[in-house]
């Protein structure tokens, strides 16, 4: 039984097929689909130019018309639709300046980075393997198409897709294609780092994420990550944590608070990551250090909010060894908080302005804060009065 996704699309590749070219489902879905994993989207292979897939759709974008892809908007849906091509002029191991459109499927999937991606399907279901890529799929190997060697030269960045597939799909690499990583690692240092950071992110979300930043150390790939080269020992302290579960922003976590930076997040922005994340990182790390040497309480819950709270507390969990992990408690204690947030302070700085006739200053921000706690720790009611006559008991005003 083929998916829904796949059968959604079929109409497309239809489409395609009886304007007299070729369609095939290509790459991580066909992969997916025949280890019996989830599948998120569907890359679509064909022979047809991108000038002819845009005269056979109504509605095209030209998201990467230069490397052959166009989008197709289809029944509410976006497909991304590929010209089979090869890619020649490799400068600088990185991504080839310029890519040939070709009418030959074979010669499309032969310049694709592993056995187990170079699959296509037809859309009577029908697999098209010239690579044996089943068969590795089967064996849980991932090997080069062609020589490895050569294909990392040609693009460096397959290295750490290697890895990430290693975290995402437990599989091992095959001979050939490992001792070419052990060989090739400096060639990573030419890749541009947003390609680096969006593997590395793949990586550390995966299951196996154990066993690939092992082969980040064996294979000294790790000397060629953004901050990492001289952090040997807090990488092997990381791999002999029980993280298989953290998720990657957990992952990303600990290996800041393992890693001990003076200046965390320097040790961020070498990664390009978003101000966002690195914004939340810091956050999370503030209160795993705090939570490190403190149990939650209610402050500390209602100041790091529910999502920062479990994850810091799964991290927590991973630095203690605990087998399982509970952070149902955290949510009680987060539902059963008077307030969620300073909004809901039934207080505000002009009823502090009119209740004592003083002038604005410093003054209303620390009584706020001092009843916000209180009203947390549950002293005193969140009611006008109540902290009213509070802040007069403790002659706060
Ligand atoms: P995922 O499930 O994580 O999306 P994927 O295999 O689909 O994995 P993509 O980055 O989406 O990975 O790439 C789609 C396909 O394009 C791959 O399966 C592979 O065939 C090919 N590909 C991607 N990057 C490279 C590369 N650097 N060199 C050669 N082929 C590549
Ligand atoms: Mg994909």
């Amino acid at each position: 039984m083929v998916p829904t996704l796949f059968e959604k699309a079929i109409p497309l590749l239809n489409k395609i097929e009886q304007a007299g070219y070729e369609a095939y489902f290509v790459g991580g879905s066909v992969r997916d689909y025949l280890m019996g994993r989830q599948i998120n989207d569907v890359d679509i292979a064909t022979s047809a130019f991108p000038s002819e897939v845009k005269k056979i759709f109504p509605h095209t974008v030209d998201v990467g018309i230069e490397h052959g892809t166009v989008l197709v908007l289809e029944n509410g849906e976006e497909y991304e639709i590929t010209t089979f091509r090869t890619e020649s002029e490799y400068n600088d191991y990185r991504r080839p300046e310029a890519v040939e459109f070709i009418r030959s499927l074979v010669e499309d999937l032969k310049r694709r980075d592993f056995t187990m991606n170079s699959i296509a399907m037809d859309i009577s279901g029908e697999i098209h393997d010239p690579f044996n890529g089943y068969e590795d799929i089967q064996s849980r190997v991932i090997r080069s198409v062609g020589s490895a060697k050569e294909r990392f030269s040609e693009d460096a960045l397959r290295m750490m897709r290697a890895v990430r597939f290693v975290s995402q799909l437990g599989f091992a690499l095959e001979v050939e294609t490992s001792k070419a990583l052990a060989e090739h690692h400096s060639l990573l240092r030419h890749i541009a780092i947003e390609r680096v950071t969006q593997e590395f992110e793949k990586l550390l979300s995966g299951q196996n994420k154990q066993k690939a930043l092992e082969l980040l150390l064996s294979s000294k790939l790790y000397n060629h990550l953004p901050g990492l080269s001289s952090k040997q020992d807090s990488l092997i302290r990381m791999t002999n944590l029980p993280i298989h579960s953290l998720t990657s922003a957990e992952s990303w976590l600990l290996l800041l608070y393992l890693l001990q930076e003076e200046q965390p997040k320097h040790f961020l922005i070498k990664w390009r990551l978003s101000t966002k994340t690195i914004k939340r990182l810091c956050k999370d790390l503030t209160f795993l250090q705090e939570r490190l040497g403190n149990d939650w309480s209610n402050y500390l819950v209602y100041c790091a909010g529910l999502p920062t709270a479990h994850r810091v507390e799964n991290v927590y969990s991973v630095l203690e060894g605990k087998k399982s992990v509970e952070v149902d408690y955290i949510t009680t204690i987060y539902e059963s908080l008077p307030i969620k947030n300073r909004s809901e302070l039934d207080l505000t700085g002009n009823d502090l302005l009119q209740w004592t006739n003083k002038k604005p200053g410093r003054w209303i921000k620390q009584i706020l804060d001092t009843a916000e706690k209180s009203v947390i720790n549950g002293e005193i009611q969140n009611e006008k009065n109540a902290i009213r006559g509070w802040l007069h008991r403790c002659k706060l005003i």
